[in-house]
């Protein structure tokens, strides 16, 4: 079967054609019109896979975004989606630890990728990437430069959990000259134990992986692990996970 899976998300969409063996990726800014997003990634892994809509057996759609794409077969949330993805990479994975754009997830799976059970964070920035966001800016740097940039040595706490007050403490401890890699790493151990709490609320049974586009954030792992206390599992493709689940319930695997 031919399927693919597309992930509109808040900040990024991600899209996956499977082909067989043969597997196309391709991610995008969201901007201001998830249906646009979707409609770009649908054609353009047409394009790159040589085929026509009407060789494709099934596109599923997920994410923050999936009701504006119309055109796609089928809509299914993206803890499903997501819980499938990892079982796929991962099947030993138990937990999974999801952060994007503006929310964060806690999802017990089974080896088949069956969801057993869940929690999510999407009232509040704090503990998402649009709080990393945010204090990059402030920072003066890209959110992708946190990672590399952070001190752990030296971490400066940062009190203020809202990411409005987190703002301008940051600003605040600069002025104050405290060193930009232990503010960086403040960050991430913010970010850390606002999820690591939901996680242990649900229960962290291993092995856990850790998924969504804040995975690629070597300092936000670092700190999650401390918090949980055991070691994450981050699979390559981190961010593309919840399509990948997408794209192999649209080709019935
Ligand atoms: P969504 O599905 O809500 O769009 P994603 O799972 O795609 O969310 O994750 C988006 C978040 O990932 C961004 O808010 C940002 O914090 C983080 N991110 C994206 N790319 C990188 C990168 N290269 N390095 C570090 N963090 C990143």
């Amino acid at each position: 079967m031919i399927g693919i899976g597309i992930d509109i998300g808040s900040v990024a969409a991600k899209g996956i054609l499977l082909n067989g063996e043969k597997e196309y990726r391709i991610l995008l800014p969201t901007g201001w019109s998830p249906r646009q997003a979707g409609e770009t990634i649908l054609k353009e892994l047409l394009e790159r896979s040589s085929l026509g809509r009407r060789e494709v057996d099934q596109v599923v759609v997920t994410g923050y975004g999936r009701v504006a794409l119309q055109s796609a077969d089928q809509t299914v949330t993206e803890i499903k989606c997501h819980a499938r993805g990892v079982a796929a990479r991962c099947p030993q994975v138990r937990t999974i630890i999801d952060i994007g754009g503006q929310d964060s997830k806690v999802i017990h799976v089974s080896a088949s990728g069956k969801v057993m059970d869940f929690a999510m964070n999407d009232k509040c920035a704090a503990g998402t990437g649009r709080f990393l966001q945010v204090m990059a800016t402030a920072m003066g740097m890209d959110v992708s430069e946190l990672g590399e940039n952070e001190n752990s040595a030296q971490t400066v706490t940062i009190n203020s959990m809202c990411t409005v007050f987190a703002e301008s403490e940051i600003i605040g401890l600069l002025a104050q000259d405290l060193p930009p890699g232990g503010i960086i790493a403040g960050l991430h151990q913010s970010v850390g134990k606002r999820v690591g709490a939901m996680a242990r609320r649900l229960g962290v049974k291993e092995q856990v992986a850790f998924t969504g586009g804040v995975a690629i954030n070597q300092g936000v792992k670092r700190a999650l692990q401390e918090e949980i206390g055991c070691s994450l599992l981050v699979p390559s493709d981190c961010q593309f996970t919840g399509a990948l689940g997408a794209a192999l319930i649209a080709c019935n695997k």
